[in-house]
């Protein structure tokens, strides 16, 4: 049951992009900001273009524009919905593959991100097996669908064979390397061209002719993959009868959340083409804080294990997942809120390492600016300055609350300067 206090985390996905260096999740991660900026016209600037030119300038200058945690807003396409997507980031590179699982730790999904002309490559494999380990639901983003030798149905099979995942393929790219100009939703049946070279301008249309029987045959086959995981949809597909695009989309997120089938999408970061429908996915099929397991914490007897569901009005459960040096303001600590309430100017005890801290204040950080607030809620992440003492995997709890540890990977970690 989801209580009023909590019924802000249905519209709230924190969600990580992983892949193999070199698929492009620097450029997709950049292009979710600005199509997010966009979207929300983010502090002085107020068009896409500006917001592009601002991301060059401070590509250039050398300034990574991802903090450990992003705050973005995405109102789902077709709808007044918003959403506040959380983007965490996971490094790519292999040597940090101790930072990749503490990351895969604070998420509730994450976006796998493929080259399109290579397929499953080695060390995408190596981060799809620390996304199951971790029990992380995910959709798969088939990138590069411009570049020559791209093929969606290569990263589809390879899902299936070297992977051993079923792929659910929701989308069917429109012409593929030079002539990759649109994408079909399999769910709706309807078309997405792409009319302008920023990728901004999409004109919804109907599925052309032909690609008629290969998107049904897909169709089918998604629905049936879906019939497997949902047992409403078993009942219809028995009884012949076509579920909706609601129906479908939800039986999809039942299957992509329990972690049995995972979502397939196409498209070009580098070209803007298809981040809009990738940012649609990740509110249709990833889940919200409330979706996922509880964290856990293990008491001071080191036995009994306490349950922290997603609840603001619940204890305090924090943990610390990046420490940063910030030219500013000193030392930011970067928090993942699992259950309470942190509040700026409090005290918290640092059960890891049995010190009582002082928070001072709180950020949430915007792609292009950084908002100061008062509190973070159950669900939220944000930096904490201030805190003198808190370590990479440390838990944070209430001050005057029984020591408990929340299940993390504690590794030291030196900090990284900005
Ligand atoms: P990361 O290492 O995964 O963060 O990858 P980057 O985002 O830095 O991208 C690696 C290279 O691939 C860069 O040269 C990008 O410009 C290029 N790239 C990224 N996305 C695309 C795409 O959609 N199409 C093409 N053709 N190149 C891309």
């Amino acid at each position: 049951m989801t209580t009023k206090a909590q019924s802000y985390l249905t519209h709230f996905r924190n969600i990580g992009i992983a892949a193999h260096i070199d698929a492009g999740k620097t450029t997709t991660t950049e292009r979710i900001l600005f199509f997010t900026g966009r979207n929300r016209n983010i502090g002085e600037v107020h068009d896409g273009a500006a917001t592009m030119d601002w991301m060059e300038q401070e590509r250039e200058r050398g300034i990574t524009i991802t903090a450990a945690a992003t705050t973005a807003k995405w109102t789902r396409s077709g709808t007044d919905d918003e959403y506040v997507v959380n983007i965490i980031d996971t490094p790519g590179h292999v040597d940090f593959t101790i930072e990749v699982e503490r990351s895969m730790r604070v998420l509730d999904g994450a976006v796998a991100v493929f080259d399109s002309s290579q397929g499953v490559e080695p060390q995408s494999e190596t981060v799809w097996r620390q996304a199951d380990r971790y029990g992380v639901p995910r959709i798969a983003f088939s990138n590069k669908m411009d570049k020559t030798g791209a093929s969606f149905d290569l990263v589809v099979n390879d899902i299936r064979e070297r992977l051993g995942a079923i792929p659910a393929p929701v989308q069917y790219p429109m012409g593929q390397e030079n002539e990759f100009r649109g994408i079909i939703d399999i769910i709706r049946m309807q078309s997405h061209t792409f009319t302008n070279d920023l990728g901004t301008e999409i004109t919804v249309g109907d599925v052309p002719e032909e690609y008629m029987g290969k998107v049904r045959e897909m169709r089918q086959q998604l629905i049936e993959a879906a019939a497997e995981v949902d047992e409403d949809l078993m009942l219809m597909y028995l009884e012949g009868e076509e579920p909706s695009p609601e129906q479908l989309v939800a039986a999809i997120r039942k299957g992509t959340i329990e972690k049995r089938i995972f979502p397939v999408l196409c498209g070009s970061s580098l070209k803007n083409k298809g981040v809009q429908l990738l940012l649609d996915a990740v509110i249709d099929y990833l889940p919200s804080p409330l979706e996922v397991p509880a964290i856990r914490g293990t008491a001071e007897d080191g036995e009994t294990v306490i349950e922290y569901p997603a609840d603001p009005e619940g204890k305090l459960a924090a943990l610390a997942f990046k420490i940063m040096a910030d030219p500013y303001v000193g030392r930011l600590t970067f928090v993942r809120i699992y259950s309470g309430t942190l509040q700026s100017g409090s005290y918290v005890y640092n059960a890891s390492k049995e010190k009582r801290e002082r928070v001072g204040r709180l950020l949430k950080m915007h792609a292009n600016s950084r908002e100061e607030v008062t509190e973070l809620k159950a669900g939220e992440l944000g930096a904490v300055i201030g805190l003198k003492d808190a370590g990479t995997g440390n838990t944070l709890i209430g001050d005057g609350d029984d020591r408990v540890l929340l299940e993390s990977i504690d590794v030291p970690e030196p900090v990284i300067k900005l």
